[in-house]
């Protein structure tokens, strides 16, 4: 569904990606992990178009990702994103900041695009706040009104970058909570996080990403349970 092959990216002199290869079925959550600077978001953003990229190439749904390309913002609106900071638009309710996109693209009624909105902020435990604005709810909250945001496009892929870190150690939960219920019901995910319980329990496969490099690729009890990569073992001592 998702294919990355031998994928390169410089900023400047500053060689960040360094022949990533990926792919990612229909279905799997893939977790990306790897420390700072390594590239993680870079792979992100090249996967959805918001970055160009001098070699390798990028496909999604079976098209080439091109940032230039006529075709990249329906490309784009396949694949929902959500970032560590939650970019709701303050100055909209809830509902509106979940009904904004489905009514921007007018393939629906207003009736039908807001039944959607209210079911999806159900699924994401906020009904009860459609009326609230965003600076009235917590950062975990507002974190889920982002997913049922990007949800409410009707993504095919959903693209995840370190949603929780931002957050107070006690609302990361809700927010894993879910992404798991999406992975359940089948969610194709590139999941990039720094939750390791949520990787070993959730990810069918994970990546560890380093220097631009994919140094570790495998399961995930593999991966995080017996790595084979002295960098890993490395990141791993020191993150868990
Ligand atoms: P983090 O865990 O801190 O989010 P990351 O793995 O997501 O890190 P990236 O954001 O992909 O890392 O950045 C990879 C490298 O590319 C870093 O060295 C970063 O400084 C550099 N970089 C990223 N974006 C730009 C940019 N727009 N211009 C110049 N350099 C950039
Ligand atoms: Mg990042």
């Amino acid at each position: 569904m998702i294919r990355i092959t031998d994928l390169q990216k410089s900023f400047g002199d500053h060689r960040v990606l360094q022949g990533v290869s990926l792919h990612v079925d229909a279905g799997e959550v893939v977790c990306l992990i790897g420390p700072s600077g390594s590239g993680k978001s870079t792979v992100l953003r090249c996967i959805n178009g918001l970055e160009s990229y001098e070699g390798g190439e990028v496909t999604a749904f079976g098209r080439r990702v091109d940032r230039r390309s006529a075709d990249i913002h329906t490309l784009r609106s396949r694949m929902g994103m959500v970032f560590q900071r939650f970019n709701l638009f303050a100055h909209r309710s809830v509902l509106q900041n979940v009904m904004e996109g489905p009514l921007f693209v007018k393939r629906e009624s207003a009736a039908q695009v807001r039944r959607e909105a209210m079911a999806l902020l159900e699924k994401v435990g906020l009904a009860e706040k459609a009326a609230a604005f965003p600076a009235q709810l917590s950062g975990g909250q507002q974190q889920r009104v982002a997913i049922a945001r990007a949800l409410a496009m009707k993504p095919e892929a959903m693209l995840f970058d370190e949603p929780t870190s931002a957050l107070d150690p006690e609302l990361v939960g809700d927010v894993l909570a879910v992404m798991r219920t999406l992975a359940d019901e089948g969610m194709t995910m590139i999941v990039v996080t720094h939750e390791m319980g949520f990787a070993r329990e959730v990810a069918d496969r994970v990546c560890f990403l380093h220097s631009g490099s994919i140094v570790e690729e495998g399961r995930a009890a593999q991966v995080l349970g017996t790595p084979t990569h002295a960098r890993t073992q490395d990141f791993l001592r020191r993150v868990l």
